[in-house]
């Protein structure tokens, strides 16, 4: 097998490891001694390389800079970095790597032929892109070394960079609780990313190119970022201590599970604020929420074309009794195909049948159905990702009908639905029009006249776009949606899509002003997306830390001794009643500091702490999961004040308490 295949084979070995977070990881790897095989053998092809080059004759080559200059080189002599220095040792300096005819270059590889050349900065994108991307390795090499931690995922990002790790038995139980099994995966890890924020905030304050230039290839980290990754790995430990037996269930997959199911700590409490966050943009926006069956004939998927294109992705069902296979016909005449059932994969068929059950008025519309019913798709077992990507999951799917005077304005209410979401919670987003592939289905002007409506509403929109010429799906254009979470790493959340078919197929129509029948359009929009994907996408953002509205633990009372427990109870109990997450530590074996210290690890907003003289006075004594003493409060103000900045769904409550 040649090399180049060989090289392929064991990358793409590696991708999956990485990419689909398979974190069952035997020490050591099996992968990692072929990876140091094929190293060696790279090597000894790369010396026999560079020795059959010495032997080439010297020949002068032409190499053009941007702006038409052109400098004479040496064929197989002259590096790009000897050029930098012959143009100005700033140049020299600042350079991360060069462009020659378009490819990217290291400084130090001879020139072949006669070529372009262009330098690259941390100025531009491209230059971040290769110093950002040289950093992960050099982190993840660094890591591995040092702390014998098996590489995940880690690519460089718009912003940074980062790289997932598995640290192995007893270094860091929440992922060893979570990556022992074959059917136990992870989305990343809670912990790992202090870990991320230390190292990658470091490395900016360290004066990244030069770092880089000193670190890459051979030399290793600052001592600085090894004792941060060491501090890290302490907290983390210490934090086990209290996770194992309490929270080893962060997030896993059963094996028992057809689809799959998270399990997180009070994770029902994150999931539900969220939707409920959404469900008041609804209500503010004329949204009505619809709940249709998960389960419906093969049917109504023949008729919007599910079952033609999308039937291997779907789980089809029958009732039990039945031998023959679910997606075979039967002869028996007694049964059908409707006795095939299929769970659905998405919402929209349903609700073309909402619109289509009686006659619909142009008054109606825009008529706004919004579902979070559970969808089902039939992913690969391998393609299963903690939360990111489930067989069984919920989205925030609205389908809008509307008439295509009404497109426009519902494609900026969408926009604008968009932008207020991810501004809560704390997500900046790029938007990029999609516009017809090849093979498009429907009337050319129709989608002239719906393309140019999108262009308007971004353009109205006033935020960057991008075009995505011809990447459109075949039933119409769309806007789809990447989000940038707090790492600065991006993620396919929201979609906004046109459809023209799915009208067709069901025959929706509704009565216009001029009394005609006409066809509505359909659009497809989603801002979360997967509801659990989001929540893994927040989770990791905010590090376990989560904002006062979504978090699982806001507040734990803590008596000073076992005469104030009586009290406690009664601030536990107000707390609950105002609809605040509450628990009481009441545990005498252990100091008040060792009780204080225990709900800041566990990330409780804040804490109430009461002695006598907050028993006598009704106070409470407050103190954020950061440790900012925020004093004595009454405590019916003290409960007020947190129900108003839950209420504000505020990213920062201790901050503003
Ligand atoms: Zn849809």
């Amino acid at each position: 097998m040649g090399l180049y295949q060989r090289w392929r084979r064991l990358r793409l070995q590696g991708l999956q490891a990485c990419r689909l977070h398979t974190a069952v990881v035997s020490t050591p790897p099996r992968w990692l001694a072929e990876r140091l095989g094929l190293f060696e053998e790279l090597w000894s092809a790369q010396v026999k390389r560079l020795a059959s080059i010495a032997q080439k004759e010297p020949r002068t080559i032409k190499i053009s800079l941007p702006g038409g200059q052109k400098i004479d080189a040496v064929a197989w002599n002259t590096t790009p970095y000897q050029l930098a220095r012959q143009i100005s040792s700033t140049l020299a300096d600042t350079a991360v790597a060069a462009q020659v005819n378009g490819e990217p270059y290291d400084l130090e590889r001879p020139l072949e032929t006669d070529s372009d050349l262009r330098f690259l900065t941390f100025d531009s994108p491209e230059g971040k892109a290769v110093f950002w991307h040289s950093s992960t390795h050099v982190l993840g090499a660094a890591a591995e070394q040092f702390l014998g931690a098996v590489l995940c995922r880690g690519p460089s990002t718009e912003y940074g960079f980062y790289h997932d790790f598995f640290l192995g038995n007893g270094r860091c139980g929440t992922l060893v609780d979570l990556c022992q099994g074959p059917h136990l995966r992870h989305t990343g890890q809670i912990g790992g990313l202090k870990l991320l924020s230390n190292s990658s905030s470091l490395w900016r304050s360290s004066g990244a190119p030069e770092t880089l230039q000193r670190v890459s290839g051979i030399s290793f980290p600052t001592t600085e970022l090894l004792r941060a990754w060491e501090a890290w790995r302490e907290e983390a430990e210490l934090r086990d201590h209290r996770r194992i037996g309490k929270e080893q269930e962060l997030f896993f997959f059963h094996e028992l599970s057809p689809g799959s199911c998270f399990f997180l700590p009070r994770g029902t409490r994150v999931y539900n604020a969220l939707v409920a966050f959404i469900r008041a943009e609804y209500a503010r926006r004329g949204f009505s929420e619809v709940k249709t069956p998960t389960l419906f004939s093969t049917k109504l998927w023949e008729q919007s074309g599910h079952w033609e294109h999308y039937q291997e992705d779907m789980f089809a069902v029958q009732p039990s009794g039945s031998d023959r296979p679910a997606s075979s016909q039967s002869d028996d005449s007694t049964r059908h195909t409707t006795d095939i059932l299929a769970l659905k994969p998405m919402n929209c068929p349903a609700h073309c049948l909402m619109f289509a059950h009686r006659p619909r008025s142009w008054r109606e519309l825009p008529l706004r159905l919004a579902d979070f019913g559970a969808l089902h798709r039939a992913e690969a077992s391998g393609g299963l990702g903690g939360l990111t990507r489930l067989r069984c999951f919920q989205q925030d799917d609205a389908h809008i009908f509307c008439t295509t005077d009404q497109l426009e304005a519902e494609i900026q209410s969408c926009l604008d639905f968009l932008r207020s979401v991810y501004a809560v919670l704390g997500f900046s987003f790029r938007l990029a029009l999609s516009t017809r592939p090849s093979g498009f289905l429907g009337d050319p002007c129709l989608w002239d006249q719906a393309e140019q409506v999108l262009q308007r509403a971004l353009k109205e929109f006033g935020e960057p776009w991008d075009l995505n010429s011809g990447d459109g799906a075949f039933y119409g254009p769309k806007i789809d949606v990447h989000l940038h979470d707090a790492l600065g790493r991006p993620h396919q959340c929201g979609t906004i899509q046109l459809d023209f078919q799915l009208p067709l197929r069901f025959d929706l129509q509704y009565k216009g002003k001029a009394g005609a029948l006409e066809r509505p359009v359909l659009i497809h929009r989603a801002v979360l997306g997967s509801v659990e994907r989001l929540l893994g996408v927040l989770a990791e953002s905010c590090g376990g830390k989560w904002p006062l509205w979504l978090s699982p633990f806001q507040v734990v009372v803590i008596p000073v001794g076992t005469e104030q427990e009586e009290y406690a109870r009664e601030a536990q109990q107000s707390l609950r009643a105002a609809g605040l997450v509450s628990d009481l530590d009441a545990d005498s074996g252990l100091t008040l500091s060792r009780r204080i210290r225990r709900a800041q690890l566990a990330h409780y907003n804040f804490q109430f702490v009461v002695g006598q003289k907050e028993q006598s006075k009704r106070t409470v004594n407050i103190r954020t999961r950061d440790n900012r003493r925020l004093g004595e409060w009454d405590l019916p103000e003290a409960v007020q004040r947190l129900v108003e900045l839950q209420n504000m769904r505020v990213p920062n409550a201790e901050e503003i308490f």
